[in-house]
């Protein structure tokens, strides 16, 4: 296994499972790695919606993509995930991306929530197409604490077995509440 890192799994995963040239949504841009990954999903032909609440956030990615030529592909939108619906669809996105938290290096308090994350995955699930897929990178301890880790898990698992299909892994021997990489399949 070459990259063990939790995005880069997530990545893989999805690559694996996703067309290519489709519609991506990245519910949490951050530094716009995840954002950088479905715009060359992307190709010239699909398109990609990503959200962050942060102008730091959105400056760092529009930054990276355009440092690979890929800017245009890309719907930048300062906006909280909770909204989504007002930006997308019902059964019109291929993957929805999570990368719950907070920014690197930058402010801990402006984080992921529970209240709002569930309300974010609840609009996703209806913006996704049915054979579309939803990668949720999970952390918890430290800063973030339990409480949204143990929402969305709760939540996820009482979603309907005939529509969804949802894949929770670990990293097994890893100490100090390792992130957990979740898949939602929709039927
Ligand atoms: N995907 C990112 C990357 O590739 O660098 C990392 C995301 S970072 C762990 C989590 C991000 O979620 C932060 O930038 C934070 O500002 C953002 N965030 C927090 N609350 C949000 C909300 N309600 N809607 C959208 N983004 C939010």
């Amino acid at each position: 296994m070459n990259n063990s890192q939790i995005t880069h799994w997530c990545h893989e995963i999805i690559k694996s499972q996703a067309p290519t040239g489709g519609f991506y949504i990245d519910a949490t841009m951050g530094k716009g790695n995840d954002t950088l990954f479905f715009c060359e999903l992307a190709g010239e032909e699909g398109k990609v919606l990503a959200f962050d609440v942060q102008v730091k956030a959105i400056e760092a990615t529009a930054g990276l993509l355009i440092k690979n030529n890929v800017a245009e592909r890309a719907t930048l939108i300062m906006d909280g995930h909770e909204k989504m619906k007002k930006y997308a669809e019902p059964e019109t996105a291929d993957v929805i991306c999570f990368n719950f938290g907070y920014l690197p290096g930058g402010d801990h308090s402006i984080s992921t929530k529970a209240q709002t994350s569930i309300m974010a995955i609840e609009q996703g699930l209806e913006i996704l197409k049915s054979g579309g897929m939803m990668s949720l990178c999970i952390y918890s301890g430290g800063d973030t604490g339990f409480e949204e880790r143990d929402a969305i898990l709760e939540y996820l698992k009482n979603l309907p077995p005939k529509q969804y299909v949802v894949i929770k892994n670990e990293y097994f021997n890893r100490g100090n509440n390792p992130p957990m990489p979740v898949f939602v399949f929709k039927n």
